[in-house]
């Protein structure tokens, strides 16, 4: 395993590899390694001849400074998660490294989609998570880039990137690594205490609950019924929608597939989880 800090020496390394003509895989983090990071790492090593795992808490996509602040910076212990892997590049820059002065970036149109759900909740999350990909891609040039479905709008949002700069990427989504007890696994969980965890249980059981009766009663009646079980174990709803796979623009009626989103306030953090609901009619 090689940590790289700087551009030039990820960009040493791609000569390298273009000239031993080695397909690369990325996975981008945030850091504060979990199990879920670490099944899209483990799905890119076995896909690619290399892998580049960044690791960058990207400041452009806080639009809370709190949130910046308390997230959870461990990369010791990140690096000692992935010892031992083979083929692995972590690439590791500070924020001067990672945004060059004199680089320049032209910001892409988001569109609706960009609008809906987080995009509404979060101003300027999505244009920043766009900003660092972009030059990420820009710099790693992969063959393969791993997302977590995790974050299925950013997900949606990653692949209107790659198409928008002609990336050429294969965009690769993953399924959701959930703790035994259904939790969706987060680098936020860590700021959870005891109750709090157990108190977000609710967030999956009310995805479980959508997906279980999904076409079996009305959409809004499940909706309403799904937000009460969150609300019940006290956590405060910023959004729950069932909504369309594609465009993530609400559904009013049950159709084939529909994906519930949710955000919800626990304690001090925010957590987001989703869950594809196919209907059985
Ligand atoms: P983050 O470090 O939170 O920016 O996440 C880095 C990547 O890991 C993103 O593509 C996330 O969607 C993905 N990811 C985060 N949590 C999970 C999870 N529980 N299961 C699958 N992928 C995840």
């Amino acid at each position: 395993m090689q940590t790289f800090v700087t551009r030039q020496e990820i960009i040493e390394w791609r000569q390298q590899m273009r000239g031993d003509q080695k397909q690369i895989g990325f996975v981008p983090t945030m850091g504060a390694l979990h199990q879920g990071h670490l099944a899209l790492i483990k799905r890119a090593c076995s896909e690619n001849a290399e892998v580049v795992v960044s690791i960058f808490v990207n400041p452009k996509q806080f639009n809370q400074s709190a949130d910046l602040q308390a997230y959870p910076r461990m990369l010791e212990a990140d690096l000692a998660l992935l010892n031992g892997l083979e083929n692995l590049v972590i690439f590791a820059p500070d924020e001067e490294e990672m945004y060059p002065k004199d680089l320049p970036f032209s910001p892409m149109p988001l569109g609706r989609i960009g609008e809906l759900l987080e995009g509404a909740h979060r101003p300027g999350h999505f244009e920043g998570v766009v900003h660092v990909v972009h030059h990420l891609f820009a710099l790693i040039q992969p063959q393969k880039a791993y997302f977590g479905q995790k974050d299925f709008q950013q997900l949606a949002i990653i692949r209107l990137l790659n198409t928008y700069y002609g990336f050429g990427i294969d965009i690769i989504g993953c399924e959701t690594v959930r703790d035994a007890d259904g939790l969706a696994m987060s680098s936020r969980n860590l700021r959870l205490n005891a109750q709090e965890r157990q108190n977000a249980l609710a967030i999956s059981r009310a995805l479980h609950y959508v997906s279980n009766n999904t076409g079996k009663y009305p959409l809004d009646k499940v909706k309403q019924e799904a937000r009460s079980i969150i609300e019940q174990a006290g956590l405060a709803i910023e959004y729950l929608e069932i909504v369309d796979p594609l465009t993530l623009e609400n559904r009013s009626q049950w159709q084939q597939e529909q994906v519930c989103c949710v955000a919800a306030i626990c304690g001090e953090v925010r957590l987001i989880d989703n869950m594809l609901c196919e209907s059985v009619l």
